[in-house]
């Protein structure tokens, strides 16, 4: 019997030269398409990336054993710049987040760095050290005081889209103010 011979009036399947299944002389039936492999996300592989990085520029900033701190003035700003101040009217920042892990604590929700002694936002004592000791530390609205501060007019659109910088402005005037204050000259 020929291969593709009719069985029961119906025409048999056959193997195609091609290694594609046949029926009976119609067109062969094309392979199902793989399923494609989910392509990366190069943004969040950056973001990754350049978190790694601020991450370890901190570590390195403290020392392995001195335990450097960042100065002073430098470290007020900063807490201005998280946890805002109701005399001067600066809220908190929108970012920040109540710790789960100890109550009075705090973290950034925006950093992804979690909730942990390491990251916490606020001393309880003078050992203890922060993420706003750290000599070099990075925020992800690049707020004042931080290693990695913009001013509120060298912000881009689509991050003015994503945060509200009205915080980052009345703190930048605040500080140009105690400056221009400390500038004067007695009489
Ligand atoms: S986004 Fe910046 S200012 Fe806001 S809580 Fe995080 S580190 Fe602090």
């Amino acid at each position: 019997m020929a291969d593709n011979a009719p069985i029961n009036g119906k025409p048999s399947n056959k193997i195609v030269a091609n290694g594609s299944w046949s029926k009976g002389g119609t067109s062969p039936r094309s392979a199902v398409p793989p399923t494609p492999l989910p392509t990366p996300d190069p943004n969040a592989i950056s973001g990754l990336i350049g978190k790694a990085k601020s991450l370890i520029d901190s570590y390195a900033s403290r020392g392995v054993t001195q335990n450097k701190r960042v100065d002073e003035a430098v470290k007020q700003v900063r807490i201005l710049s998280c946890h805002g101040n109701p005399e001067l009217g600066i809220s908190p920042c929108q970012g920040r987040r109540e710790s789960v892990a100890e109550a009075g604590r705090y973290f950034c929700g925006e950093c992804g760095c979690g909730d942990r002694a390491a990251t916490w936002l606020n001393n309880k004592t003078d050992e203890d050290y922060s993420k706003l000791d750290f000599p070099r530390v990075s925020c992800p609205m690049n707020m004042p005081g931080f290693t990695n501060y913009t001013e509120r007019s060298k912000e881009t659109v689509e991050r003015c889209m994503k945060y509200d910088f009205t915080r980052k402005e009345q703190i930048e005037r605040h500080i140009a103010l105690t400056i221009k204050q400390t500038d004067a000259p007695s009489v």
